[in-house]
């Protein structure tokens, strides 16, 4: 149990609770339940072969959403120590922020949307939280994980208002233009932090990125040069790990710093102040501008390149293939999809296509269309 949390830190006494009671955990917080839960889940386990750049079989040292959820826990766990926030809860909200993704990262994700256009639309965020809520079927009382608020809200990182109103209390706070805890904003820019680096780093394993060309952001420029100053016999993947290392820690020390400073400025008393005062979780302006470059340099070098495009293309196809002969006939669906296929076949598809790996969604797809000779 964490001792000395600041007074506008999550905690077991302010939590707004779970959708079901339940009698308070033996030896661990509420939230430390939430984590435990979140670990034992079918939809976490799945995170180990599915990607957000790269194809799960494309090398084994790329990151899996697995390993970036981990990253982003590490990450969100030293800030909220250092500013005496709940670690337990940004662990929780950490370990599923990524539980609704579609096979085959983004491109999974906009075909899947693509899909559901007219039924709804598709969105991750959303989905992670339909996983905790309904998706996760293990508990005899309830469907879902039955989950703390507080971890519910943190999931639920961006929402529409049409959304927001179907979602009932988690959503309220998109309609009523209101923050979420501490914890859920730290989580966020843990995740950006996790993300911009790691695909630095497995850019430039892939080859896809140069040193060349990345040395034209200021961020990565900066650290490569200190490192090359300090070390100038590195080379290889040590100095590119040198360098990611030194650009991951200026991101924490500038966020842990920044956000202090709001939070002092603001002055909340309570988590009820947190949700009512302007986002205090963030970046310095100079250090906000310079990720934004890398992100943009991302984009253009990275995201878009062609190899990615053309492993994109073929994840398009194999996701919008599968939602079509599924939808055409839910006949052919597994048993447990077929039932919510009567009440609404488009999000049982959608369903279980997101819940698919990216060796999974390829054997399915070979399973049901190609024709084996002899
Ligand atoms: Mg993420």
């Amino acid at each position: 149990m964490q001792l000395d949390l600041a007074p506008y830190a999550a905690c077991d006494e302010n939590s707004r609770g779970r959708r079901h009671p339940e009698p308070a955990p033996f030896a661990r917080s509420e939230f430390q339940r939430d984590r435990d839960r979140i670990i034992h889940s079918t939809a976490f386990r799945r995170l180990e072969y599915k990607t957000q750049v790269f194809v799960n079989h494309e090398g084994d040292l790329f990151r899996t959403r697995l390993t970036h959820s981990l990253e982003v826990a590490q990450i969100a766990r030293s800030i909220a120590r250092s500013l005496r926030l709940n670690e337990d809860l940004v662990e929780a909200i950490s370990l599923a922020h990524d539980l609704g993704h579609t096979p085959f990262g983004h491109a999974g994700q906009d075909a899947l949307d693509a899909c559901m256009k007219g039924s709804g639309g598709f969105e991750h965020n959303l989905q992670s939280l339909r996983v905790v809520d309904l998706l996760e079927q293990r508990y005899a009382s309830f469907d879902g994980l039955n989950l703390c608020f507080e971890t519910r809200d943190g999931i639920l990182k961006h929402c529409s208002r049409e959304n927001a109103k179907a979602l009932g209390e988690v959503g309220k706070r998109f309609l009523c233009r209101q923050q979420p805890s501490l914890e859920a904003q730290l989580a966020n820019l843990a995740d950006e932090i996790a993300y911009n680096n790691h695909d630095v780093d497995d850019g430039l394993r892939s080859g896809l990125i140069t040193l060349e060309a990345l040395a034209e952001i200021d961020i990565f420029a900066r650290h490569l040069a200190e490192v090359k100053t300090l070390f100038p016999t590195v080379g290889g993947r040590r100095l590119v790990h040198e360098t990611v290392r030194r650009m991951i820690n200026t991101l924490v020390i500038d966020l842990s710093r920044q956000s202090a400073e709001n939070i002092r400025g603001a002055g909340p008393k309570s988590i009820d102040d947190v949700r009512k005062a302007a986002p205090l979780v963030a970046f310095s302006s100079e250090i906000e501008r310079e990720q934004r470059d890398l992100k943009r340099f991302l984009h253009k070098h990275l995201y878009q390149h062609y190899l990615v495009a053309r492993m994109s293309n073929k994840a398009r196809r194999i996701i919008s293939e599968l939602f079509d002969v599924f939808a055409e006939q839910p006949k052919l669906l597994p048993p447990q999809f077929q039932e919510q296929a009567v009440k609404d076949t488009p999000r049982a598809v959608a369903d279980y296509i997101a819940g698919m790996t990216d060796r999974y969604a390829i054997r399915e797809h070979r399973r049901l269309f190609a024709v084996e000779e002899g």
